[in-house]
């Protein structure tokens, strides 16, 4: 059964980074990816462009393709999401055995403990480590423990399993990004193609508050 992965983020805006990234999970797990953009908590920053905004440029920016596809449920839910309700949401839509991914940064995998029931997601999922050539991030003890019987080369079975995903390591983030923007620059190579068709989109970060 292929397995479904998702890519969480703030999307704000989306960049090559991302699609490279959710592309080559993609074809290292022969799954169907899905981009789910987030909520952006009251305590954090707000992104630059409203949830709408950042929805035009996600799907801008994936059309023309059907491996990587976009979930706006934890848009559409009120208030933010914990990546564990997402996934429990989306197990009760796929069944318990298709396999079911969260896909997140190794750094951000470091932080898992930090996250709400974070124990819970290996019930409901395997991770998917996305892990640039070199990098080794250090993990606490309490991660290192949990994950130890879970590492695997692929997914097998529906969940339970922490893999790593090698990656092409792209220097581009959306803060740098938003910088090039607000300083009236066009950062044409960093984005999708289907984003700078259509500028309009990039109102958001180029528009003085
Ligand atoms: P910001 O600069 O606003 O913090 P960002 O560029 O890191 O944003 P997010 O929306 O926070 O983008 O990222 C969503 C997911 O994509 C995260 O899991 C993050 O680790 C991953 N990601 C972002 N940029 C890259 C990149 N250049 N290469 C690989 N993964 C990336």
């Amino acid at each position: 059964m292929r397995p479904l992965a998702i890519l969480g983020g703030t999307f704000d805006p989306v960049h090559l980074g991302h699609l490279c990234v959710a592309w080559e999970a993609a074809e290292a797990l022969d799954a169907e990816i899905a981009l789910v953009p987030a909520h952006v908590p009251p305590h954090r920053p707000p992104p630059r462009a409203t949830a709408a905004q950042r929805v035009a440029l996600l799907e801008a920016a994936l059309a023309g393709q059907d491996v990587l596809r976009l979930d706006t449920r934890e848009l559409e839910r009120e208030g933010p999401s914990y990546s564990v309700d997402t996934l429990a949401e989306l197990r009760g839509e796929i069944g318990p055995d298709r396999p079911l991914l969260l896909l997140v940064g190794a750094d951000a995998f470091a932080g898992l403990p930090r996250w709400n029931r974070w124990r819970e997601i290996f019930g409901l999922a395997h991770v998917g480590v996305l892990t640039r050539p070199g990098e080794h991030p250090v993990l606490d003890p309490e991660l290192a423990d949990e994950i130890a019987p879970r590492r695997a080369r692929v997914p097998a079975g529906p969940a339970g399993q922490v893999i790593p995903i090698t990656v092409t390591a792209l220097d581009i983030s959306a803060t740098a990004i938003r910088d090039l923007l607000a300083a009236g620059r066009m950062p044409r190579y960093l984005l999708p193609a289907g984003v700078v068709d259509r500028p309009g989109l990039l109102a958001p970060y180029t528009e003085v508050p």
